[in-house]
């Protein structure tokens, strides 16, 4: 099962995400992640990559794309993948297809999160990270998943763990314009990748301004 995710930052993808990839069983690949392992780890692909990052602005596709088709040629993809942050924009939707099509492999569903920019940006800002699983939603500003307290101390909602910390690019206002700014730009940017693969694969739409159950619920529905 070959699978894409889209979603602007603050649309809960990678919560989404997870789900999907435990109902297929296939390796999440996520592009930031990648990234950020690069970054802490000092190499020189996340030398490369963190100005880029920290300003906001995307990683130049002489960089990404390689990286992210050799991924899928590991063996733990054989079975398939789900591929969250990748494609961004237009020229790494056209280099997927055609990577795709030479190596025969189907698209099987591209999801798409759908939701408004200025709910997004709200979003982003309140998000806070498990240092135990980055998936485990917490979020300051939504009710449904704010963290808990515990002795005074603000803790994982999922599993108690006391490291919740904030992305420093979620916090920068002119970062996070600048990756919506990328998001929704319907002619080169990722909603023109999306719309690229409604001409080609099975596109499902869910409406991401609901809570995180309702939201999987209209996914798994429409995966089924
Ligand atoms: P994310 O964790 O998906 O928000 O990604 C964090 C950052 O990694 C982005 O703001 C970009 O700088 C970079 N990045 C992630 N995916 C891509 C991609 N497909 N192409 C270029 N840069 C990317």
């Amino acid at each position: 099962m070959n699978i894409l995710i889209f979603g602007p930052n603050g649309s809960g993808k990678g919560t989404q995400g997870a789900i999907v990839q435990k109902k297929y069983g296939v390796p999440h690949i996520e592009t930031g992640v990648i990234f950020r392992q690069n970054i802490s780890k000092k190499t020189p692909l996340g030398e490369k990559a963190k100005a880029y990052i920290d300003r906001g602005e995307l990683v130049p596709d002489d960089i990404t794309i390689p990286m992210i088709l050799n991924r899928l040629k590991e063996d733990d993809c054989a079975k398939g993948w789900l591929l969250d942050g990748f494609p961004r924009n237009l020229a790494q939707a056209e280099a997927l297809w055609i990577a795709l099509e030479k190596e025969k492999m189907k698209l099987d569903y591209v999801i798409e999160i759908d939701l408004d920019r200025d709910t997004a940006k709200k979003r982003i800002m309140g998000r806070r990270l498990c240092k135990m699983d980055n998936n485990h939603p917490n979020n300051i500003f939504i009710d449904a998943i704010k963290p808990h307290e515990h002795e005074g101390k603000t803790v994982c909602r999922v599993c108690g763990c006391e490291d919740l910390s904030a992305r420093a690019d979620d916090q920068d206002t002119n970062a996070i314009d600048k990756r919506h700014g990328i998001y929704y730009d319907t002619k080169t940017g990722t909603l023109a990748a999306v719309n690229y693969f409604k001409e080609r694969a099975k596109v499902i739409t869910v409406n991401g301004s609901k809570g995180v159950k309702e939201v999987s619920e209209e996914l798994m529905k429409k995966l089924a």
